[in-house]
C-alpha cells in the first residue's frame, strides 16, 4: 500500500484514428471490460473513463472517439469529444496501428498536437501484425516529429508491451491524491454500460449503415431478490426498413443480439441477467440535442 503522501494520479487520454485499438487497449489496461469493441469504426461514440491502480499511482484513463474528418453532427460531436478529452487530460497516449502506418488520419492527429504544443506517449498497436523489421523504420520515421517522450510497442489484444506502458505512465502523471476508491473500474453507470454491451453486439451483428443508425437505451432496471437483475432496453433506428433488419426473419435476429449481449452482460457484471429487448423507429435520434447530453457530447460541435 501506498502512502498518501506518495501518491500520484492522472488522466491519460487515449487518441487515435478509428480502429486503431484504443478500447482494446483500455480494457487490457483496466483488466475489465468498460469499452465496446468491434471491427467496425466508429464503435466507441463518447468519452469513457476506464480506473486502473499501478503503484502508487491512480491512471484515469480516457477512451475517445476515432479521430478522423467528420461529416455528420454525430460524427462532429465524437471527434470534438476526442480532442476535449486530449485537451483536458494530464497525459496524452497517441495509438498508430502499426499495419497502418502514418495514414491521413494519424497525421491530422500528428499535426494537431504539435500545433497545440502537446507531447505525448506512442503507442505503436497491432505489432502482432507486422515483422519487426518494418517496425523499425516506421518508429524511427515517428521519433522525427518530435513530439513523443516515449514509445512503446504494444499488442492490445494479446496484451504484448501493456505492462510496461503502464508502468510508464504511472511514473509519469503528476503526484497527487486518488480521486477514485480504489475498487472503482469506470465512472459509466450500470445501465449504460449494459446498453453499450447490446450495442456491441449490433455492431458484432449488423452491418453496412445500420450500426451507425442505431441507439441503444436502457428503460428498465431492476434488481430481484434472487440476486439477478431484469433489464429491458430499446433499440432505436431511424427507418421501417432497418427495423425490419434488425429483428430479422421470424425475430431471429432480435433474438441472436439478445441472447449474445445477455451473456457478455452475464460475464461483465458477474451475475444472472434477464434481458428484455424492443426496436423503435426514431426517426431522427441524431439530430436530437437530449440525445447528445445523455451520451456526454456537445450537440453543436
Ligand atoms: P478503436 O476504434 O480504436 O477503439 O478500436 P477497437 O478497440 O474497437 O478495435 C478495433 C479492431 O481492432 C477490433 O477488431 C480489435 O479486436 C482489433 N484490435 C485491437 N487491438 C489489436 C491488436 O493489438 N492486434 C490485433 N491484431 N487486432 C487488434
Ligand atoms: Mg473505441
Amino acid at each position: 500500500m501506498s502512502s498518501e503522501e506518495e501518491r500520484r494520479c492522472g488522466h491519460v487520454a487515449l487518441v487515435g484514428a478509428p480502429n486503431v485499438g484504443k478500447s482494446t487497449l483500455l480494457n487490457e489496461l483496466i483488466g475489465a471490460k468498460v469499452s465496446i469493441v468491434s471491427p467496425k469504426v466508429q464503435t466507441t461514440r463518447s468519452r469513457i473513463l476506464g480506473i486502473a491502480i499501478e503503484g502508487a499511482a491512480q491512471l484515469i484513463f480516457v477512451d475517445t472517439p476515432g479521430i478522423f474528418t467528420p461529416k455528420r453532427r454525430l460524427e462532429r460531436a465524437m471527434v470534438a469529444a476526442a480532442w476535449a478529452g486530449a485537451a483536458d487530460a494530464d497525459l496524452v497516449v497517441v495509438l498508430i496501428d502499426a499495419a497502418r502506418g502514418v495514414d491521413e488520419d494519424a497525421r491530422r492527429i500528428i499535426d494537431g498536437l504539435k500545433s497545440a504544443g502537446r507531447r505525448a506517449v506512442l503507442a505503436l498497436n497491432k505489432v502482432d501484425l507486422v515483422s519487426p523489421t518494418r517496425l523499425l523504420p516506421l518508429t524511427a520515421a515517428l521519433d522525427k516529429e518530435g513530439i513523443f517522450a516515449a514509445v512503446f510497442m504494444v499488442s492490445a489484444l494479446s496484451g504484448d508491451g501493456v505492462a510496461d506502458l503502464k508502468r510508464h505512465l504511472a511514473g509519469a502523471v503528476p503526484a497527487g491524491p486518488w480521486l477514485f476508491p480504489e475498487d472503482q473500474l469506470t465512472d459509466l453507470p450500470q445501465r449504460l454500460i449494459a446498453a453499450e454491451i447490446t450495442r456491441e453486439q449490433v455492431f458484432l451483428q449488423l452491418h453496412q449503415e445500420l450500426p451507425y443508425a442505431t441507439f441503444v437505451e436502457t428503460d428498465e432496471w431492476q434488481e430481484r431478490e434472487d440476486g439477478s437483475v431484469r433489464v429491458a432496453q430499446t433499440i432505436h433506428v431511424q427507418r421501417d426498413s432497418q427495423k425490419a433488419i434488425v429483428l430479422g426473419k421470424a425475430g431471429r435476429q432480435i433474438k441472436e443480439i439478445g441472447a449474445r449481449a445477455r451473456a457478455e452482460l452475464e460475464r461483465v457484471l458477474g451475475r444472472r441477467v434477464h434481458l428484455f429487448l424492443f426496436v423503435r423507429v426514431t426517426e431522427d435520434w441524431t439530430e436530437d440535442r437530449a440525445r447528445y447530453r445523455d451520451m456526454g457530447l456537445e450537440f453543436e460541435s
